[in-house]
């Protein structure tokens, strides 16, 4: 994240067990766990959507640095491994033009660390950008997802994960895809929420 170079051994990675950022890195990701709920899914989300986080998902998504990939969970990881051992996880999807532009899929990417099994379920049909929309369009984002496939999850615990939350409409519709299969349990997990308010962004 800074480009110095890491020492091969550290006291800080014997102590941390961090592999990808340094120290300093490492302490300027600064967790801060957000849970609640929507439409009977419990949501979970890691950062607050501010300058530190923003600026690293520009670099990462927006400037192409996929080595920037392993930095988001490096410091929750062994928490969400716990946590969602036996999840299977579906990212939300980016539309293939954005992929192929991007010469990688971001979000699927970022989460690879945990090490569970991931399913590209939903597609994304129309390759328009969330924040272009107006509040009425983005009602309509589910019009623009669909399923890839239709099997039974009904023994499957299914975590949706995506890299930011604003409205919320994107992970609605999603989750409402995924609830067509009828799955086990289902829980959503985001890198960071948009602040919806002063209070909330005070809180940190
Ligand atoms: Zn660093």
């Amino acid at each position: 994240m800074c480009h110095r170079p890491i020492r091969e051994i550290s006291l800080f990675d014997f102590a941390f067990g961090a592999k990808s950022i340094c120290f300093k890195c490492y302490l300027g990701l600064d967790p801060k766990f957000q849970h609640w709920e929507e439409d009977g899914v419990k949501f979970t989300s890691l950062y607050p959507y501010l300058e530190e986080y923003q600026s690293l998902l520009y670099l990462y998504k927006g400037c192409g640095d996929i080595e920037l990939s392993k930095c988001f969970l490096e410091r929750a990881m062994p928490y969400l491994k716990l946590r969602y051992r036996d999840y299977i996880l579906i990212p939300a999807p980016s539309h293939f033009t954005k992929i192929a532009t991007r010469g990688f899929d971001h979000v699927p990417l970022m989460f690879e660390g945990i090490g569970k099994k991931m399913v590209s379920l939903i597609e994304k049909t129309c390759d328009i950008k969330q924040s272009d929309l107006g509040k009425k369009e983005r009602a309509k984002v589910g019009s623009m997802l669909r399923l890839r496939a239709t099997p039974s999850l009904r023994k499957e615990k299914i975590l949706f994960v995506d890299d930011v939350y604003t409205t919320g409409s994107t992970a609605r519709a999603c989750l409402s895809l995924i609830k067509q299969l009828h799955p086990k349990k289902l829980e959503a997990f985001v890198m960071a929420k948009v602040p919806k308010n002063r209070k909330e962004l005070t809180a940190r």
